[in-house]
């Protein structure tokens, strides 16, 4: 199997706008409205000659302040779970904030492979004084990054390959098989897939329309 990456982080730092950078295409929605990501999604994806798998996270939108929290959680550590590699994204804009604390020491439980994006570095040169705080989350050397000017990308690629399990496969699998579930909204399609799966890959709500993106 390929290597799965996962970008995870609070809603609105960027994590969306990188994954599309990187996919390619506009796969992930991208909204200036935190929390717009309402499920995890998935892309193939690759750098210099290597292949994987990647996943942007997301929460959703709830009823609720308190649910995006225990939603985004969630997501967090299903990615977690799944990753080999997880891209912890921050931005130099809000600096390092609570949640970021909260989920770094996350991840450092987990004892994930962690490479720390510092994202909406725009400006080209030395990073700006804001960045160096964020060697005080204690995950190594974080990258400056600007997903929408796509500056830093290949750095931060280089240093997410270099933290690939050593046995991993990263050539390109064109043999696998992918099915589309379509149908109305509410007609039950994710409670199919995550019956299918046997793990809670699709938020499931009685709200119609809550899964906004597509999920392979
Ligand atoms: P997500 O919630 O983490 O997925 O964040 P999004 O990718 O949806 O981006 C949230 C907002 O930040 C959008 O308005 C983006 O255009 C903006 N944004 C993303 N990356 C950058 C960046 O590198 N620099 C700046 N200035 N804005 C960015
Ligand atoms: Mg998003």
């Amino acid at each position: 199997m390929k290597p799965v990456v996962a970008i995870v982080g609070r809603p609105n730092v960027g994590k969306s706008t990188l994954f599309n950078k990187i996919a390619g295409s506009r796969i992930s929605i991208v909204e200036d409205t935190p929390g717009v990501t309402r499920d995890r999604i998935y892309s193939d994806a690759s750098w210099l000659d290597k292949h994987f798998t990647m996943i942007d996270t997301g929460g959703i939108e709830p009823a609720s302040k308190d649910e995006i929290l225990v939603q985004m959680r969630r997501q967090a550590q299903l990615a977690i779970d799944m990753a080999d590699v997880v891209v912890l994204m921050t931005n130099v804009k809000d600096g390092v904030t609570a949640n970021d604390r909260d989920v770094a020491a996350m991840l450092l439980k987990a004892k994930k492979k962690i490479v720390l994006a510092v994202n909406k570095v725009d400006a080209p040169g030395d990073p700006p004084m804001e960045f160096y705080e964020f060697y005080n989350l204690g995950l190594g050397d974080p990258i400056a990054i600007s997903s929408t000017h796509g500056m830093g990308i290949g750095d931060l690629l280089d240093e997410v390959c270099a933290k690939f399990p050593e046995n991993a496969d990263t050539s390109q699998d064109d043999d696998e098989i992918k099915v589309a579930v379509i149908g109305r909204p509410n007609a039950g399609k994710s409670s199919l897939i995550n019956k299918i799966l046997g793990e809670d890959r699709v938020i499931v709500s009685n709200i119609a329309g809550t899964t906004r993106d597509a999920i392979d």
